[in-house]
């Protein structure tokens, strides 16, 4: 597929409705063909994001007493234009990030599908009317939006992961000032137009584009009452301290290092598509990717075996080849991590079972590999975000479970069996917020509750599903007194 990339918009600010192109002139690139840059963007500093809050704060009362029939209908209308504009969307993506036109589109239709559940669940009632001790006294309670929600967001999901936030927050009545990964600006700009044209007022949402120390700024400013942010674990944490030492709200949704468990009475030609899957779809940058293969038994020879062939099989290339099935790493900084992670695994005595063929036309190709090994390694600790899993062989049900469990994080977690009793064991023991049965670490729904144990997220509220507003709303409780006596 070709593309124009002379259609894309330059890539501006948008404050209180005015697209601004404000600060230096930075490039987005390609990663699947460095020589053709994607576009240029406006990269802001604090004084960009400190415009932004102070357009956000000014709308805060205007845009909460528009009510919620009105800012639903305004989500209802975003959903239509991300379906509408879901190929445009994709192609930006895929361009900016590099992860298959398929995997692109899927990320605006969810989108879409994101807006419309919010839209519908802001018309539910989530208050509550208590009885009081005083006659002819009233009790209820009522959800407040929060005011100024800052949305800190990562470059591997930068259509989704963005609208499962701002979605909520603006149905809620929050308004919003977000800033995007700088890898990532161009298709943040669609995205951001895509609310705008569906009628959400200016200064309601406010995007800035620049580097982590604007991100730094926005969270330190103390008219910022929420922050919601997806990325690193030390950035993550960073974030917070910022925002708890004032005070303010903050919701984390940081990394993973998810296992599946494959027992040996699992169907293996069902498992082992959905175990490379989870470990190698989107070049293993999901931070509910399978980084760690626990395989149970004798199961272990037939299923590194599979698992190795079915690695050496996957297509990968420029994510707008049809054919390609994992693109390239998002920028060669992050490709070098991923090699440095796999150079300490070898080092360290892992073996290589399977890699798959890469494209020379980039650096940013990284050849999925799948180890063996032992739980010394570090890449069996560490999260390397990118496409390697390793497999490691245990006796015993007991072992299996205690391993999986066995980590910081704690995201999701799944288990390969037909043994209603492992079942029953994966559902109570997995200590993870997403846990799967048959099925790859990876993958959500919208309409249900996102999020993770130990260091995988914050304390805060589950991001998605009905459980979404619950951090972008302050719950008031209300007593009405009719002020005198019963006449
Ligand atoms: P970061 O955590 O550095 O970036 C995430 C977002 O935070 C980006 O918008 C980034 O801006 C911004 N940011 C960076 N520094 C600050 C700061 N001090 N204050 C406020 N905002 C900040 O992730 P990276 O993109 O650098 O990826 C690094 C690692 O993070 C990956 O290797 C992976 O391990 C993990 N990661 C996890 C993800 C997940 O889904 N949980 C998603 C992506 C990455 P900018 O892009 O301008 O630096």
């Amino acid at each position: 597929m070709t593309i124009d990339v002379s259609e894309i918009p330059a890539g501006a600010h948008l404050i209180n409705g005015q697209w601004l192109q404000t600060g230096e002139v930075a490039v987005s690139s390609n990663p699947a063909r460095p020589s053709q840059p994607v576009g240029e963007y406006s990269s802001g500093d604090a004084s960009v994001a400190s415009d932004a809050v102070g357009a956000a704060l000014d709308t805060k009362v205007s845009w909460r007493d528009a009510g919620f029939k009105q800012r639903a209908a305004i989500l209802e209308r975003a959903a239509v234009l991300f379906e509408e504009r879901a190929d445009e969307l994709a192609a930006i993506l895929t361009l900016e990030e590099g992860k298959t036109l398929g995997e692109s589109r899927g990320e605006a239709m969810a989108s879409a599908e994101t807006c419309r559940y919010q839209a519908a669940i802001i018309k539910m009632s989530s208050e509550s009317i208590y009885p009081s001790a005083k006659p002819g006294e009233t009790i209820r309670t009522l959800r407040a939006p929060l005011g100024v929600v800052g949305v800190i967001t990562p470059w591997n999901f930068p259509v989704l992961i963005p609208v499962w936030k701002i979605a909520p927050a603006l149905a809620a009545g929050n308004t919003v000032v977000w800033k995007p990964a700088s890898n990532t600006p161009l298709v943040a700009v669609a995205v951001a137009k895509v609310f705008q044209d569906a009628g959400v007022p200016a200064g309601a949402l406010n995007l800035v584009l620049g580097p982590g120390s604007m991100g730094n700024s926005l969270v330190a400013d103390d008219r910022v009452d929420g922050v919601t942010f997806t990325g690193s674990v030390p950035v993550g944490f960073s974030i917070r301290d910022t925002v708890t030492a004032r005070n303010g709200r903050v919701q984390l949704e940081l990394g993973g290092h998810n296992p599946s468990i494959v027992f040996d009475d699992a169907d293996l030609d069902y498992a082992v598509p959905m175990v490379v899957n989870g470990a190698m779809g989107s070049t293993g940058q999901k931070c509910t990717a399978t980084r760690r293969i626990i395989a149970v038994g004798d199961v272990y020879d037939e299923l590194v075996d599979r698992l190795g062939a079915a690695v050496r099989e996957l297509r990968v290339g420029d994510g707008l080849d049809p054919e390609t099935a994992i693109g390239p790493i998002v920028s060669t900084r992050a490709r070098a991590e991923v090699a440095e992670g796999l150079d300490k695994a070898k080092a360290q005595g892992a073996e290589v079972v399977a890699t798959a063929s890469i494209p020379d036309t980039s650096d940013c190709y990284f050849a999925p590999t799948l180890l063996t090994g032992t739980t010394d390694l570090d890449i069996w600790t560490e999260e390397v975000f990118g496409p390697i899993s390793t497999v490691v062989r245990v006796d015993s049900e007991d072992e299996a479970f205690a391993l999986a469990n066995d980590t910081v994080f704690g995201l999701s977690a799944s288990v390969f069996t037909n043994d209603l009793w492992r079942i029953d064991r994966a559902v109570n023991e997995l200590e993870a917020g997403l846990v799967k049965i048959n099925a790859p670490t990876t993958g959500s729904e919208l309409h249900v509750p996102f999020g993770g144990e130990k260091q995988s997220s914050g304390h805060a509220a589950r991001e998605q599903g009905d459980t979404a507003h619950d951090f972008f709303t302050r719950t008031r409780s209300v007593y009405i007194n009719p002020g005198r006596p019963r006449p």
